[in-house]
């Protein structure tokens, strides 16, 4: 059996995976694709720069190739004489955003499918997250090839798009949830012994992923969940190999069995009840992070009469017509409100948002995670969807701004070239025609974004 595993799946699968693969420094962005480019100067707007110092008024800042060449108050810049220049009197720079919770690549309409997982969906939904201004995500257990060769920030030859981290394959056990939901069967790893835990952790660590995902729940006790001898022996074999580990989880009971065993973030909420000291002691002893995925919360119920966002022109412009109008007919809202479990739906959703107020006050390192791809989950609008119910939560705006870009960065392990806007750090940058710090909902007045230095059409 172990043999027979380590011939088909180790050797068939992961030697041409190696050698596909760049070496790290290069995926995670030095790549020059706007080197022989002009410098861009941005002249007169206000810049936050996630890192958590005060916004820097009437200030300068100059992308040259794929970087931040240079930023400050003016006077304290000299603009390069080749420049061309941008006048942002008004405007407000952030960094790109961060989801640390992503899918790409597996929805078409409103199906999920493992067939639809080719080079085309994935690019052309990394593109769509491009238009929103959430320029890296964290694409948490579901990818299969050819994402070895699409992963880290576009390469010079390829239109601009988000860069994309990956987990590969997550785990769940055998029959487990969410394998045995629609679409779903062959997506996650389904795992009944330790051999098979270690074997899998192993090939997941010659394909180099950037995290390794599990998936701990029962949703209500209606599927089988992964045993805790399994997950515990995943997060010490994924450490042993240097790999961190995210978990869907959505009982407190759970929480603290993972981040016991290790768990480097949560990719969820706690769910099921309040948080308690103790949980909260070991996140911060075990310095685990927590992505709240709120607008996941929300899409559990929010399709059960035709949400408001569906004609909002920030959301409709990029969104496929046809989605549009299967959502708004009232055949959709009638399954969603059949589901056995739709009226705890809302429930989850406060708990969730009163989870994230008290985990951030008491100094747990939240992330913006959105849960989006999956059908009407939608990539770009929901992040910023997402950082208004984390103000709604009680957060500041800039709070919000933080988990999006520093502390997801931090949460990655990716600060070196992500997460803030530095003099040599990645030019990834959204510039806004309003100060998202007065109302967060200015996130969506987009005048322009560049990616590593390109600017997004
Ligand atoms: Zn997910």
């Amino acid at each position: 059996m172990k043999k027979r595993k380590l011939l088909g799946v180790g050797i068939s699968l992961s030697l041409p995976l190696l050698l596909l693969l760049p070496a790290q420094s290069e995926r995670n962005g030095s790549p020059l694709s706007a080197a022989n480019a002009p410098a861009v100067v941005i002249d007169g707007a206000q810049i936050w720069d996630g890192t958590g110092r005060p916004p820097i008024r009437d200030a300068i800042l100059v992308i040259r190739g794929a970087r931040v060449e240079a930023l400050g108050p003016r006077g304290s810049v000299q603009a390069p004489q080749d420049a061309v220049t941008i006048p942002a009197k008004g405007k407000t720079i952030i960094p790109g955003l961060i989801n640390t919770h992503g899918h790409v690549g597996m929805t078409k309409g409103l199906k999920s499918a493992r067939e639809n997982y080719t080079r085309d969906n994935v690019v052309s939904q990394l593109k769509q997250y491009a238009r929103y201004g959430v320029t890296t995500i964290m694409s948490l257990g579901t990818d299969f090839e050819p994402m070895s060769e699409i992963r880290g920030a576009a390469r010079p030859e390829e239109p601009v798009r988000a860069t994309v981290f990956t987990a590969g394959r997550g785990f769940t056990g055998k029959n487990g949830y969410p394998a045995v939901l629609p679409g779903n069967a062959g997506v996650p790893r389904e795992v009944d012994t330790i051999e098979e835990v270690q074997s899998q952790v192993q090939e997941l660590a010659r394909q180099k992923v950037d995290m390794v995902k599990i998936w701990v729940d029962d949703h209500w006790g209606h599927y089988s969940k992964i045993r805790p001898e399994l997950y515990r022996a995943i997060i010490a074999e994924a450490h042993k190999h240097n790999l961190r580990v995210m978990a869907h989880l959505f009982y407190l009971e759970d929480a603290k069995e993972l981040v016991k065993a290790g768990l480097d973030g949560m990719a969820h909420s706690v769910r099921d009840r309040e948080v308690d000291g103790e949980l909260i002691q070991a996140l911060k002893a075990r310095k685990t992070f927590a992505v709240p995925t709120l607008v996941r919360e929300e899409s559990t119920f929010i399709y059960a009469e035709p949400p408001a966002f569906l004609d909002d022109p920030f959301f409709s412009r990029w969104a496929d017509p046809l989605v549009v109008r299967q959502l708004k007919d009232p055949a959709y809202g009638a399954r969603i409100k059949s589901d056995p479990d739709f009226s705890r739906y809302p429930g989850q959703l406060k708990t969730g948002q009163k989870n994230l107020k008290k985990l951030w006050d008491a100094g747990v390192t939240i992330a913006l995670g959105s849960d989006s791809g999956p059908p009407a989950r939608f990539q770009g609008f929901f992040e910023h969807r997402e950082l208004e119910l984390m103000v709604q939560a009680g957060l500041t705006p800039a709070q919000a701004l933080l988990a999006a870009t520093s502390n997801a960065a931090e949460a990655l392990k990716i600060s070196r070239d992500f997460g803030t806007l530095e003099k040599g750090k990645r030019a990834d940058l959204i510039l806004l025609d309003a100060d998202p710090l007065q109302d967060i909902r200015n996130t969506r007045k987009i005048h322009k974004i560049w990616i590593g230095g390109r600017e997004v059409d």
